[in-house]
Parts: C-alpha cells; structure tokens; sequence
C-alpha cells in the first residue's frame, strides 16, 4: 500500500535551528508571561502581518472567547454555521446567544444580503469567518455594523498573511482573531492572537489574558489564563522565516490542482479573488453528485481507500450539533446555501512538502471515479 497523504502536515522548522533557541530560554528561565520571545514574537508578526497591535494567544478558541469580553459582548451575535465549532462555542462559553445568517455560495462567507433581516434589539456583534482564507465582504457588513450600532469581530483564523487592495484583511473589523494551531499555515504548535488598532484595547487584552492584573496588586476584570509560552513563541519566531517558502508551495499545489481538476464534470473549484493575496491554506473542491456521478462521501471513501485523507471542512455544520440545533436560526430552511454546500465540501491534501506524484495520485482518483 502506498504511504498514507494526510490533509494537511504541520510546518516544522529545522530541529537543529530550534536547539539555539532553546538554549538561549534555557539561560533565560523566563518561561511564560509576556518573556523575550513573546515579545519578539508580536513585534515580528506586526511587521510581517501589516498590523498595529496583536496579543498572543494559548490558542485561537481562548483568543475568541477573549476577543468577546474584551468588548463586553453580550445578548445575541450574528454568526455563520459554515466554520469551525470554536467560532460558535466562544459566544456559548460567554453566555451569548449565537444567530445564524445563511453563508454566500460562491465565498462561502456569512452572506451580507442576508444580514440585516436577522438583526434584534438584542444584537451587539457580528462574527463572521474569512473562510478559506477568502475575505468577506468587509465593507458591507461594516456599513451595516455602522447603521446599527453593532461591534465586529473577524475569525480569521484561516488568513494569516491575506491581504485585499494593498492591506491585510487583520485591519477591518474591531478585532480579529488568529489561530497558530499545528493544522493551520502559521503555527506555533497551538497558539492564536488577537488584532487590535489601538493602545488601549491591547492594553485591554493583555490584562484579560493574564488574570486581569494590571500590575502585581491590581485585578481589573475577570481575566482567563490564555498566555502563549516562550518555547511556542520561539518555535513560532523560527518558523515565520519559513512562512513565505511555505505559502509558495501551497500556491504552486493550488495551481496544479486548478489545472488538473479544471473540466471534471460535477467538480467546482475556487479561484482567486481580484486584488488579493490568498494564502494558500486550504484546496476546497464542491462535488455536484448528479453531474460528478458520485457523492462526495463516495469520492471521500474512495480516496481514503488508496490512503489519501481529504476532510469534510465544514462538515456537519456547527447548526447541526446537539448544542445548537434547537435554535430557530438553526433550521435548514434558514440555512439553505450553507446545508448545501456542507453536502458538497470535501478539502484536497495540501501543506508545502507535497510532490507532483502525491499530486498525480490525488488528481487521478478524483478523475478515475468517473
Ligand atoms: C482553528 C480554528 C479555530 C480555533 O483555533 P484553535 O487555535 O484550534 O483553538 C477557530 N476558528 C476557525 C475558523 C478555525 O479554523
């Protein structure tokens, strides 16, 4: 049998670039809050990133969870039911009522049109998801933040490095969010940050990740424990060096799939969008099963039969889990666009070590099925 692909492979730097790097926290013994490679850390990902201000997380859930108290979040907030299970699960974890809006079907995204009709006297926010990395509409749905008062908070855990008209998605919004999980393009092992476009409110989330101490004597909210570590914050330092290299390999497998994959009948795939910069992250195809001639639970099995593992992402959608489905957002009549497409999702293997034969062997099952 051949060797297993799997649908994503951590970005490990070289051990031996990471050893230094040890030592250097060993002599230090500095190992957590807020340590030289923390700070290193920010600084480099505010250059790299094109933002003002970021906060490093434990991970990208309690980053979320942070994000919404960091703005006393309260009542009900517009989100997707096409994302991660943490988008939804930060605002039950801060006692907030989470809405669903139907997602736009070509994007994927939280679909704008569909937004106002779902405003209450209740709403305070919208989260929505850069799913795949691909921007939302982030003028239309300030525009409608604007007219009604309502805070925004991006899940841009999926665009790290994504860019529109010159500057990074990070900057619209009031804050977004990060994840550095192992799965995602960036990492730091598990990790994740907050963006922000002010002193003050980075002010704000440090204390809230820290406890809420402001100095040794003084607690000033109920903060959380969600502080990134020095060893992640090094392994995460190290590893932007090889962030471009790696985005440029996710590019070069992207084309190659669009290439190949480009006239299968029944088999949509996305393309880029207009004064972008994509990152990569992920190679989402769409099985039409009546014009593919399969489902895409068919052509699922099919490839992990010959030890190739696509995901369903998202797959059931977050609408769907025992949490959630009692909510009157959460029918399928109110989510037509997104239940389709969950029906339809299956992401291709994609992370920078792929060769043209991996390619070639995924490529020939999708095509082969016919
Ligand atoms: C990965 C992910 C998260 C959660 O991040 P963790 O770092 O794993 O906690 C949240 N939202 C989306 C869309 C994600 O893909």
């Amino acid at each position: 049998m051949e060797n297993v692909i799997t649908v994503t492979s951590p970005l490990m730097p070289p051990l031996e670039e990471f050893i230094p790097y040890l030592e250097d926290i060993w002599q230090r013994k500095w190992l957590t809050n807020n340590g030289y490679y923390h700070q290193e850390l920010e600084k480099a990902l505010c250059d790299y990133l094109g933002v003002k201000y970021i906060s490093l997380f434990s991970n990208g859930t309690l980053a979320l969870v942070s994000a919404l108290q960091t703005l006393n979040i309260s009542g009900e907030v517009i989100t997707t039911p096409y994302s991660f299970v943490a988008t939804t699960h930060s605002l039950w974890w801060n006692n907030i009522k989470p809405v669903f809006v139907d997602i736009d079907p070509i994007t994927c995204n939280l679909d704008p049109e569909k937004l106002e009709a779902a405003i209450t006297p209740k709403t305070t926010a919208i989260l929505p998801v850069h799913v795949y990395g691909n921007p939302c509409d982030m003028k239309r749905i300030q525009a409608i933040a604007d007219t009604y008062g309502l805070k925004v908070i991006y899940d841009a855990a999926h665009a790290f490095g994504v860019m529109q008209d010159g500057t990074s998605v990070l900057n619209f919004g009031d804050l977004s969010i990060l994840s550095f999980h192992a799965t995602k393009t960036f990492s730091t092992i598990e990790g994740g940050a907050i963006i922000c476009h002010d002193e003050k409110t980075k002010k704000r989330i440090d204390y809230l990740k820290n406890f809420g101490f402001a100095d040794e004597v003084t607690v000033v909210a109920p903060g959380i424990n969600a502080k990134m570590n020095e060893l992640q914050s090094a392994y995460g330092l190290l590893s932007l060096k090889y962030i471009d290299n790696a985005i440029e390999n996710r590019k070069r497998i992207t084309l190659y799939y669009r290439n190949e994959l480009k006239d299968i009948p029944g088999i949509s795939i996305m393309q880029d969008y207009p004064s972008v910069i994509h990152n990569y992250s992920y190679f989402p195809i769409f099985v039409d099963e009546h014009k593919y001639g399969h489902s895409r639970d068919g052509l699922y099995q099919k490839l992990k039969e010959n030890n190739i593992w696509g995901r369903r992402y998202f797959y059931p959608l977050i609408s769907d889990f025992p949490t959630y489905r009692g909510l009157s957002s959460a029918s399928k009549d109110n989510l037509p666009v997104a239940n389709r497409i969950s029906k339809e999702i299956i992401c291709l293997p994609i992370y920078p070590e792929l060769t043209k034969p991996d390619l070639d062997r995924v490529v020939s099952i999708v095509k082969e099925i016919i």
